[in-house]
């Protein structure tokens, strides 16, 4: 198991505010929400950056977005739109290395991102 503070998270040894969980994914609220919904969905699989993904994690790539869907469902801002996010390395302002899905909604959003 990876020993990220995601990892750690997945593996219920630290705790965070829970609003989805599976056999594969866990989603909880961002610690420094960025928008009134900020909540980050990871793989229980600890897959340091999207660089690092295989091939067989692809049926795994697929219920990360599946359960960002649920999550904007449930929070509520699917019908008013919401971004999706997943920063790969430190140039693009990833700080911990383990695969995160970002989702953020409730606000209006600009384009392009900073
Ligand atoms: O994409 P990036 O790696 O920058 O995102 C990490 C996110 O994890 C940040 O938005 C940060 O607020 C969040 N975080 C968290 N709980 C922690 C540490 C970081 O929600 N214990």
């Amino acid at each position: 198991m990876s020993d990220t503070i995601f990892g750690k998270i997945a593996s219920g040894e630290m705790s965070a505010d829970i609003v989805y969980e599976d056999d594969d994914v866990v989603a909880f609220r961002d610690i420094s929400p960025q928008a009134p919904t900020h909540v980050l969905v990871i793989p229980r699989k600890p897959i340091p950056t999207l660089n690092d993904a295989a091939p067989e994690d692809a049926e795994l790539l697929g219920k990360l977005l599946l359960a960002a869907a649920k999550v904007a469902a449930a929070e509520g801002i699917a019908e008013g739109g919401y971004r999706t996010i997943v920063n790969c390395n430190a140039g693009a302002g990833q700080t911990v290395f383990h695969l995160h899905l970002h989702v953020l909604g409730g606000r209006p959003m600009q384009w392009p991102p900073g």
